[in-house]
């Protein structure tokens, strides 16, 4: 039961949001679902880990004191106008909703009003066909920091929840050499409302005795862990915890793991 409690307290059914990009996955990693140390358990400490954040109006940009350090991602930045935004000097990787009218430049690719050369990486990326390195900020371009990820696995070795996207093959590149297999990693899906995992995913003796319905979702035989955000009462049962009216198939059973160890 004390495992059970720690994987639903896992916050699995919070969205996460990623702020790096990882040059070798080229996509975005999250230290929240990975850990600090990406490179060296994914990529043996090749790559570089970039940091983005979403500036005004949620345009996504590199700190423009990376840049200035090293060849962040080995591409030349120079001529890309720095944007002010939270004290900071930023490198926009894509063109501004709404540019400042005030500058004087104009973006040689876009035309916006710009403060150097080009608005953005992306549309240096598009202008300077030679130099090296623009397959990653085109990856970089198209990578979608705004949205939100569910996390769709929990690592049973490691108590954590995390997405899928964020951390590709948890159980190979944090567990691998160690024995540990990919049924030590389980999928969390979505449907219907609940949060559901295969019923042989989770170890035998966790759902051994306990009256949890069980949900037929496309053949298979799951188990909902957290209780649907809008309950559907009315049904001939009613799940055991007092404070929930979701129905159930049978009588005596809770509709979902979180109701049984609430
Ligand atoms: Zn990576
Ligand atoms: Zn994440
Ligand atoms: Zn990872
Ligand atoms: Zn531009
Ligand atoms: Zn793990
Ligand atoms: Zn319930």
């Amino acid at each position: 039961m004390e495992q059970l409690r720690e994987m639903l307290d896992a916050g699995f059914a919070a969205g996460c949001v990623s702020s790096f990009f990882c040059s070798t996955c080229r996509t975005a990693v999250c230290h929240n679902c990975c850990g600090q140390d990406h490179l060296a358990r994914h990529h043996n400490g090749d790559g570089q880990i970039v940091e983005v954040t979403l500036i005004r109006n949620g345009v996504p940009a590199v700190p423009a004191r990376a840049v200035k350090s090293r060849r962040l991602l080995g591409y030349d930045w120079r001529g890309i106008q720095r944007i002010y935004y939270q004290g900071e000097d930023w490198v926009p990787i894509l063109r501004q909703p709404e540019p400042d009218r005030r500058s004087k430049e104009r973006c040689r690719c876009c035309r916006d009003p710009c403060k150097k050369d080009y608005c953005c990486a992306a549309c240096k990326r598009t202008t300077v066909t030679s130099g090296q390195a623009r397959d990653l900020i085109e990856a970089l371009a198209h990578t979608d920091f705004a949205r939100a990820r569910i996390r769709d696995r929990y690592c049973l070795v490691c108590a954590r929840a995390f997405s899928s996207v964020h951390c590709p093959n948890h159980a190979n590149h944090h567990h691998g050499g160690h024995g540990v297999g990919a049924g030590d990693v389980v999928e969390i899906h979505y449907g219907d409302g609940w949060f559901l995992v295969r019923e042989d995913s989770l170890p035998e003796q966790w759902l051994d005795g306990i009256m949890v319905q069980r949900i037929d979702w496309g053949g298979q035989r799951m188990v909902p862990v957290q209780r649907r955000m809008l309950a559907v009462p009315g049904g001939p049962n009613q799940c055991l915890a007092a404070s929930c009216e979701e129905s159930v198939q049978n009588p005596g059973e809770a509709c979902s793991i979180r109701c049984l160890v609430i």
